[in-house]
Order: structure tokens, then sequence, then C-alpha cells
């Protein structure tokens, strides 16, 4: 990767921050790659091995109780890792680790036990392919004791919201060992990508393959096509982990892996973490060349709208410090009848509840 790509995705990551910091960042269709899958799928393995640290919180059941944007930033004149959490830095990958668990917590103990308001987190380091990845929480099927009966559907919920935005790349993760006719992933991503054109399906736990056929199939096009492909990798399994496997020799042992059975190797630039993450990059870059030059007037747009909301708070405000009362309720009821226009055009009321609290609560 040249610095003017490293630039390029610097300034996606600025603006992904801006944007989520003034709680706009799912107004604005930027370009990401979201991973999506059922949970367990592996999706917090693959992001683990695509950054190369370790960080993201895991454990059994639902740990991602709210998106988690990665923005990993090449820069190869660094000595030591730069890491932050929502801009503040952190010294230690165990402390960001710490961090997140505790937004995750945090998440938990929020109403719904799960949100949409995503952490973000970047980690500035030396090797490897620049990237800004999305971990979503994991698809399930049943809400377990405990949960609400529609925490299935808030997760998907959540998941869609994201994945709408048509400029997304869609990381669509699911276990080698299962039917890709059952993939969780693929059936939502499809949903919203119908002809399959900004989704790559990711087979994880080739270790763990049953049918080889069935994964041939969808390699070859043959299953369920995406025009940007599938890719299959191997991460480390739960044994490696309580043997202290690093995620350098997970990475070995994934090309060897790869590399001593004649059955993979028709598709070998499809194989691998490595290959994964150099072709993500790839569509990321281009995604971000053909939107990026439409950020700058959507923005404008949304402050020309606020601008206007704002003009008029002002003079509802004018007319109540002035005790116009008269004047006040006029413009009150004309603003009402405006937003229930609105309501009837796909708006909501949300312009006047912001404003009746605030009038009466200036009034005590
Ligand atoms: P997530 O819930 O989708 O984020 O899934 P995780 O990344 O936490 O993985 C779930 C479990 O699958 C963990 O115990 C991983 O160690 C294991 N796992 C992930 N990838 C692989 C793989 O390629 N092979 C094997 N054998 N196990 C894997
Ligand atoms: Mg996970």
């Amino acid at each position: 990767m040249d610095s003017t790509q490293t630039a390029e995705l610097q300034t996606l990551c600025t603006i992904q921050s801006t944007l989520s910091n003034a709680g706009l960042d799912r107004k604005i269709t930027q370009p990401n790659v979201i991973v999506l899958g059922a949970q367990s799928s592996g999706k917090s393995s693959v992001l683990e091995h695509i950054i190369g640290r370790e960080f993201l919180p895991r454990g059994q059941g639902i740990v991602t109780r709210r998106p988690v944007i990665i923005q990993k930033i090449v820069d190869p004149n660094i000595s030591k890792d730069q890491l932050s959490i929502n801009d503040t830095p952190v010294n230690s990958y165990e402390r960001l680790g710490q961090m997140l668990f505790e937004s995750m917590e945090q998440a938990a103990r929020s109403g719904d036990g799960i949100t949409p308001e995503p952490v973000i987190v970047k980690v500035v380091l030396n090797t490897g392919v620049s990237l800004s990845l999305i971990d979503m929480p994991g698809l399930t099927k049943i809400a377990l004791k405990g949960q609400s009966p529609e925490f299935p559907q808030l997760i998907e919920n959540i998941c869609r919201s994201y994945i709408q935005n048509p400029n997304s790349i869609l990381l669509a993760v699911s276990p080698a060992n299962v039917d890709v006719a059952n993939s969780d992933a693929l059936h939502l991503a499809r949903q919203v990508d119908r002809t399959g054109d900004r989704t790559i399906g990711v087979f994880t736990k080739m270790d763990l393959i049953e049918d080889p056929n069935t994964i041939r199939k969808a390699f070859e096009g043959r299953a369920y096509t995406l025009k940007l492909g599938y890719f299959g990798v191997v991460c480390r399994s739960k044994k490696d982990m309580n043997n202290g496997v690093t995620l350098d020799q997970a990475l070995a042992k994934e090309a060897s892996f790869f590399a001593k059975d004649s059955f993979f190797r028709d598709f070998s630039s499809n194989l691998g973490i490595k290959n994964l993450s150099q072709r993500l990059s790839f569509h990321l870059l281009a995604k971000i060349r053909e939107t990026l030059p439409f950020v700058k007037p959507s923005v404008q747009n949304m402050i020309t709208q606020k601008q206007a909301y704002a003009k008029n708070f002002q003079k509802i405000s004018d007319l109540y410090n002035t005790g116009s009362h008269h004047a006040l309720i006029v413009s009150l009821v004309t603003m009402f009848t405006n937003s229930f226009q609105g309501v009837f055009q796909g708006g909501t009321l949300k312009n006047m509840k912001g404003i009746l609290p605030k009038l009466t609560k200036s009034k005590k």
C-alpha cells in the first residue's frame, strides 16, 4: 500500500470519527467493510487475524453488543503501535480490550441490552494493509433466558441499518462446516444486495470442512453467485488459543494447511487471511475513490437543513422571551402543521418534540 492509499483511508477514518461524534455516521453513506454473520461463526477471529493484534472481547454467547468500527492504519515510520478508543489514546492492547469490554457492559445495561451506537477503535501500526472494518453483533435465531423475545430481531435490525448503506462492502461470514444454503450472513446480505455486487463470502473454519464439494460449488459460482467472490480462511480454534498459539503462528499454520491439500490448489488466490486482507483493501479503496467526492455535498445539505431548523427555533424562542404569546402560538401551530404534513411524506414529529420540552423547561 503506497502513501496516497494510506492518506485516502486516513481521510475516510477522520470523516468516520467526526460523523460518529456528531451522531450522524449512519446518515451519510460512507464506504466501509461490515463483518456480518451468525454468533460464533468466527467474525471476531477473522478480524483479529486481519488486524494482526489481539484486543477484541470474546466469550460465550453474545459478546459484541454494539458495532465496533476498527480503523487499521499502516504507517511504516512508526516504531510502536498507537491505539485509541473513541479518540482517547490508550497505551496497551490489554487496556484497549478492557475498555472495549466496558463499552459492551455499558450496552448490556442499556434498555435493550444492545445498541446501534458504535465504538471506534483506531490502531496505527507499521505492517500489513490499511483497512476500516466494522464488527457487528452476531445474528441469533432464538432469545435465550433473560433476553427479550425480540432480541434476535433487534440484532438483525441493527445489522440491517448498517448494511443498507449502498457504499458498504459486506463480509458475509459463514462456517465452512455449515451448508451455504443455511448461511444467516448470506441470507441477510441478499436482502440488501440482491444482485450480489458488494458482498464477499467468507468461509471460516475451513479445517472443519465436512463436504468439500459444497465449498467447491460456492467457489466456482455454482451455489450462490457473488461478484466479488468467496474466500476461505482458517483462524485459531479454541484449542489453539488454550495452547497459546500466537496470531503469527496461526497465519503460518493456515498457509501450510492450504498448501498440503491438492483440493485447495485450484482456489489458492481466494484462500488465506493475507489474500482476503489485500482484496478487501483493494475494494475498499475503490469505493473510497468512487464515493468520497459525494460526502461533502451530503454533509453540506445536512448543515443547510439544520441551519433552517435552528433559525425556526430562534424565532420561537425570541417570541417567547418577548412575551408575544399570540404570535408564539400561531408560529407553533404552523410548525406543528408543517411537521404533521412531513409525517405523511415519511418524516417524524421529532422537531416538535425537541422544542416543546425546552420551552416548558425554561418556563419553570
Ligand atoms: P464470533 O462470535 O462470530 O465473533 O466468533 P469467534 O471469532 O469468537 O469464534 C467462535 C469460536 O470458533 C471460537 O472458539 C474460535 O476459536 C473458533 N474458530 C474461529 N475460527 C476458527 C477456525 O478457522 N477453525 C476452528 N477450528 N475454529 C475456529
Ligand atoms: Mg465476536
